[in-house]
C-alpha cells in the first residue's frame, strides 16, 4: 500500500480551528430558520460558564506537578448541563468550548432534557499511573466544587475516562455531599454504582441504529444494507472497538481499525474479537498476526463502503478529504470533519451521518442512567435498548424530514444573511439539517421561557 501523506501546505489552520467551525456551522443553520431571531445567536453562539482550574498533585515518584483543568457549559435551556470527562495532553479551552455545544445540539436533536457541557484535563494518560488518575481526577472534581451537581452539570466520560474514572467522581462528590442520593452526579459509573445497563455500549449501539435507520429510509447512499458493506474504523477504543464488533454482527466487513498507534488492514475482513483480545494484551491493533499494516493517514483513505472515524477531531479535513474513498462517513467521534472537508465530500458525493445525530447513544442512555439513579431503579437492558433504538429512529427520521425540506426550498430561493448576501451553506447536507432541527426546537423553548429579567 502506498502511503500518501498530507503535504504540510495542504493543510489550513483556518480548516482547523474548532471556534471557527461552531460559529461557521452555527451561521449557516440559522441562516436557514426562517425568522430566526437574530439577537438569539450570540446567546446560541457563547458559552454560558466556562471554569479554568490548576492544581497540584503529587506523583508516585513524591515529585508534585500542576494539572490544568477545565469545564464549560455551553447552554442550559433545556436541562442541566450534560456532557464528558477528556483526559488528553493537547486539550485546550477551545476545544473544550466546542465540545460543549455539541452536547448542547446533541441533546436538543434527540430530545432529552439536558444543555451541553464538556470537561477534561490536560494530562497523557498513557504515562500516569491508576494512583495518579485517581489523585487527579479526585483534586479535578474538588476543583470543580459544586459547579457540578446531579441539577446542575452531569458529568460522564470521554476520550481517555472510562468507568472507573466516573466512580471515582461519584465517591469524591460524595464525600463532599454526605447523607443524601448523589448517584445522579455523574453518568457511565460502573454498573454495580448505578450505571445503566448499555451505558458502555450506547455510543457506538446508537451509530449502529443511527445508521441502519438512515440506510433503510432514504436512497441517498449508493447501497442499502450493511451486510457484505465493507468497513474502517479509525480509533479503538469504548466507541471505536465496540462499533467495529456491533456492526460485524450486523453482517458489515470490517477491514481496517486503527489506534494511536497506527493502523491494520485485512482485505478479507479482521476477526474483531482477535483484535480486541491482542489490543487487550499488547495495549495497540499494531501487529495482530496476519494483517498489514498501515499509518493513520492511510486507515482513513482505504477502498471501503463506511468509514467511522471514532477518535479525534478534525481527522478528515481539506488535506485528505478529496482522497477519502468511503461512500458513506458516519461519525462516531466529535467534530471529525472540518467545514472544508464537508464541502469536499459534498461534492464528491460522499454521505455524511453527522456526529450529533451519531454519536447520540451514549448522552441518550446516560439520561437513562440520571433518571433510573433519582428512582433507585435498574432497568433492564433490552428496555434500554429498546428505548435508544426509538430515540435514534426518531432523531435519523426528524434529520432526514428536514434535510428534504431544506434542499427543495434553497434549489429555488439561494439563501441569504442578514445584510443579504448570498449564503455560501448551499447545498444543504445532513449535518446543517440536524443543527437546523435542534436549534429550532431550542429556539422554541428559549422563546417560551423568555429571556431573564
Ligand atoms: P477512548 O479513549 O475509549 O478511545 C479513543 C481511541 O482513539 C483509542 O483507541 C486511541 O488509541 C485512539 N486514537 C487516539 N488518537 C488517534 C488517532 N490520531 N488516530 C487513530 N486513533 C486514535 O475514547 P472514546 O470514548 O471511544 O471516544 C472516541 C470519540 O467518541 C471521541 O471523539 C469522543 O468525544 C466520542 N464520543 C464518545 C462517547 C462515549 O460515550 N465514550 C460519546 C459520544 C462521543
Amino acid at each position: 500500500m502506498t502511503s500518501i501523506d498530507t503535504p504540510m501546505n495542504q493543510i489550513d489552520p483556518e480548516d482547523l480551528d474548532l471556534s471557527r467551525t461552531s460559529m461557521q456551522r452555527l451561521q449557516c443553520a440559522t441562516r436557514l430558520l426562517d425568522g430566526f431571531h437574530r439577537g438569539l445567536f450570540g446567546f446560541l453562539h457563547a458559552p454560558k460558564r466556562t471554569i479554568s482550574v490548576s492544581f497540584p498533585v503529587e506523583m508516585d515518584d513524591g515529585s508534585v506537578q500542576v494539572f490544568e483543568g477545565f469545564r464549560v457549559v455551553h447552554n442550559r435551556v433545556l436541562g442541566p448541563g450534560k456532557g464528558g470527562i477528556r483526559y488528553h495532553a493537547d486539550l485546550t479551552v477551545e476545544e473544550v468550548k466546542f465540545l460543549a455545544a455539541e452536547m448542547t445540539w446533541k441533546c436538543a436533536l434527540v430530545d432529552i432534557p439536558f444543555g451541553g457541557a464538556k470537561g477534561g484535563v490536560v494530562c497523557d494518560v498513557k504515562s500516569l499511573s491508576e494512583d495518579e488518575l485517581r489523585r487527579i481526577t479526585r483534586r479535578y472534581i474538588t476543583e470543580l466544587g459544586d459547579n457540578i451537581g446531579p441539577h446542575s452539570d452531569i458529568p460522564a466520560p470521554d476520550m481517555y475516562t472510562n468507568a472507573q474514572t466516573m466512580a471515582w467522581i461519584y465517591d469524591t462528590y460524595d464525600v463532599m455531599h454526605p447523607r443524601r442520593n448523589n448517584r445522579p452526579v455523574v453518568t457511565g459509573k460502573p454498573v454495580e454504582l448505578g450505571g445503566s445497563l448499555g451505558r458502555r455500549e450506547a455510543t457506538a449501539r446508537g451509530a449502529l441504529y443511527a445508521t441502519q435507520r438512515f440506510l433503510d429510509q432514504t436512497t441517498l447512499c449508493s447501497f442499502q444494507s450493511l451486510a457484505g458493506a465493507r468497513v474502517v474504523v479509525q480509533g479503538f477504543g469504548n466507541v471505536g472497538a465496540i462499533a467495529a464488533q456491533l456492526f460485524s454482527e450486523a453482517g458489515a466487513i470490517i477491514v481496517g481499525v486503527s489506534d494511536s498507534q497506527g493502523g491494520i488492514y485485512d482485505e478479507h475482513g479482521l476477526d474483531v474479537e482477535a483484535v480486541i483480545e491482542y489490543k487487550q494484551i499488547h495495549r495497540t491493533v499494531v501487529g495482530v498476526p496476519d494483517t498489514m499494516s498501515v499509518t493513520n493517514e492511510d486507515l482513513l483513505e482505504l477502498d471501503c463502503d463506511v468509514l467511522i472515524p471514532a477518535a479525534q477531531s478534525n481527522q478528515i479535513h481539506k488535506g485528505n478529504a478529496a482522497r477519502i474513498k468511503a461512500k458513506l462517513v458516519v461519525e462516531a467521534a466529535n467534530g471529525p470533519t472540518t467545514p472544508g472537508a464537508d464541502a469536499i465530500l459534498f461534492s464528491n458525493g460522499v454521505c455524511l451521518l453527522p456526529d450529533i445525530l451519531v454519536n447520540a447513544g451514549g448522552v441518550v442512555v446516560s439520561y437513562y442512567e440520571w433518571v433510573q439513579n433519582f428512582e433507585n431503579e435498574q432497568w433492564e437492558l433490552g428496555v434500554v435498548n429498546r428505548k435508544l433504538k426509538h430515540k435514534i429512529h426518531k432523531a435519523v427520521d426528524r434529520v432526514v424530514d428536514r434535510w428534504s425540506r431544506l434542499s427543495a426550498e434553497t434549489q429555488h430561493e439561494p439563501t441569504v444573511d442578514a445584510n443579504g448576501e448570498p449564503c455560501h451553506c448551499d447545498p444543504v447536507d445532513l449535518r446543517t439539517a440536524a443543527l437546523v432541527v435542534s436549534i429550532e426546537h431550542l429556539v422554541k423553548v428559549t422563546l417560551a421561557r423568555g429571556i431573564w429579567p
